[in-house]
């Protein structure tokens, strides 16, 4: 028989506490259709927005992510950037983070998240309601599909409507876990739509997609952001156009 043991009244629990960071997982550079070089994109970042861990998803491509996250371990001790990419589907687009190769183009949804999941990384339906602007979404396919979590903030304004209805399907379906990104493609705005996570670390936001302790927060893309941003819009797509080259 096991005795009852009294507490003592002094006895005290420590908790220790849980520090939670920011992080922000879509991102481009030139390496697609970003207007800024990943080392200028990394610099801003560190500079202006106050988040801990980025992933560069540009379209298509890796390499633009990989010479960021080479760059930051240099130069930027306080940033740690995850390698992803925004893999075109027939489907709409699918952001896979934690990656090790380039994926090409894959006529279904499905299709993607398998071949994100063979490389060890995660799978996230971005923008799923969102319409125009480029913007291929996945739709209703956040209800039936395995993806490891769903960007329920996206941070350009003219998604409010698809932010709203993409956390109302996510709630009444498989309740993803959620997340805020800016998509920045001039990074003013990083950091505005973020994640929060427990921990500091690209392994913790790892872990805490696998635990669904992900929450969204933030706003859409700030105006003051947006009007410091046209300038640029305006001479890079002028030297694109002469150049005919990404830069
Ligand atoms: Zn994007």
């Amino acid at each position: 028989m096991i005795a009852n043991i009294p507490v003592p009244a002094t006895a005290t629990v420590f908790v220790k506490p849980t520090v939670w960071s920011k992080a922000d997982l879509h991102i481009h550079t030139t390496f697609s259709d970003g207007y800024m070089t990943p080392p200028e994109t990394i610099d801003i970042i560190a500079r202006t927005a106050r988040v801990n861990v980025v992933a560069i998803t540009d379209h298509d491509t890796i390499t633009g992510a990989m010479i960021a996250r080479d760059y930051a371990r240099q130069s930027h001790s306080n940033l740690e950037v995850i390698v992803g990419q925004e893999i075109t589907t027939g489907q709409g687009d699918v952001v896979g983070l934690f990656l090790q190769t380039d994926l090409p183009y894959f006529a279904t949804a499905l299709e993607a998240i398998e071949a994100v999941h063979r490389q060890g990384g995660l799978a996230v339906a971005v923008h799923p309601f969102t319409f125009g602007g480029g913007m291929e979404s996945v739709h209703n396919a956040i209800r039936r599909l395995p993806f490891d979590a769903v960007e329920t903030r996206h941070g350009c304004p003219l998604s409010i409507p698809g932010n709203i209805w993409a956390t109302l399907v996510n709630r009444f379906g498989q309740r993803l876990p959620a997340l805020g990104n800016s998509d920045s493609h001039i990074p003013y705005t990083v950091g505005q739509a973020f994640t929060w996570f427990p921990g500091t670390s690209a392994a913790d936001l790892y872990a805490a997609i696998q635990t669904n302790t992900v929450r969204p927060g933030g706003t859409t893309w700030k105006i003051g952001s947006m009007l410091r941003k046209l300038p640029i819009v305006f001479n890079r797509a002028e030297a694109r156009q002469i150049t005919g080259a990404r830069i």
